[in-house]
């Protein structure tokens, strides 16, 4: 199963893979249940790279219908501990309009009935059951890999691309009304998006480097003066994105450190602490 190593995870749609050569499909079974699809694992530039659509094949799974347990577990137990993690979100302040390239460095969780922890006192199927723990999610992105994600776009011309901010996760599947908007907004919060939480943090607690790369693919209901937000919309300014990103994603699978040359915070999430399950 060589073949099927990797050390880079992108956790994103078809659009990001499929053309690349030499792609092994790869089905993972979790203690968690399956993941969204197939991994799909390649090489690029050297790097070995495994990519999981967030929503299954034909984008049929929405945000709150993902196993995200079952995708980070999926991607680690191959051999991944960096993932880069594309996403549509809405702009909340009207200076992030479509087009902009969020890098998002922090979260607010509004999610309200997603598993967000492995360590929630469920047996495994290997009869092991997790100790309680605390995951530390102060800085919830990798550092490396968000410095990396900025430079990368930046470099291929990307414009604009903004250093930081926050990411405010809603359950969906709906939009968010104008009121929350303009609430979300008034805390000063960058973006607004359906998928970032609880990713990031099930990837901190199996000390993963996470990165979010937020796509702004419309101005949320309480920035503009519209409609409002609607579906068609935002997968149409995906679609004309994904080229782009595509490239950006693929210029920071290159420039990420070699697994063993980690040396951020997520490396070491729970050093020295007793998980009671080993980590794939
Ligand atoms: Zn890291």
């Amino acid at each position: 199963m060589q073949s099927a190593r990797a050390d880079i995870g992108v956790i994103g749609g078809s659009g990001f893979y499929s053309f690349l050569e030499d792609v092994t499909e790869v089905t993972v079974m979790t203690p968690y249940g399956s993941p969204s699809d197939s991994v799909f694992v390649g090489e690029l530039a050297g790097r070995r790279v495994a990519f999981l659509p967030r929503h299954g094949r034909g984008h049929h799974l929405p945000p709150h219908r993902i196993n995200y347990r079952a995708n980070l577990w999926a991607l680690r137990s191959l051999g991944v501990r960096q993932v880069l993690a594309p996403c549509a979100v809405g702009g909340l302040q009207p200076q992030y309009g479509p087009g902009t390239l969020v890098v998002p460095d922090q979260l607010v969780d509004r999610t309200k009935a997603r598993a967000q922890s492995f360590f929630d006192g469920e047996m495994l199927p290997d009869g092991r059951v997790p100790n309680v723990v605390h995951t530390s999610f102060a800085d919830p992105y990798c550092p490396t890999g968000r410095a990396v994600a900025v430079a990368v776009a930046r470099g291929k011309g990307w414009e604009p691309v903004v250093d930081g901010g926050t990411m405010v996760v809603i359950e969906g599947p709906r939009f968010s009304t104008r009121a929350e908007s303009r609430w979300h907004a008034a805390q000063g919060w960058s973006v607004v998006g359906m998928t970032g939480h609880p990713e990031a943090v099930l990837a901190r607690e199996l000390e993963l480097c996470y990165t979010s790369m937020a796509l702004v693919t419309d101005l949320d209901a309480g920035a503009e003066s519209g409609e409002g937000v609607s579906h068609d919309e935002v997968m149409r300014v995906f679609g004309e994105n994904v080229g782009r990103l595509r490239e950006v994603l693929f210029a920071a699978v290159t420039a990420l450190p070699e697994t063993k040359e980690r040396n951020c915070l997520c490396a070491d999430a729970h050093k020295g602490w007793d998980l009671g399950i080993e980590l794939p």
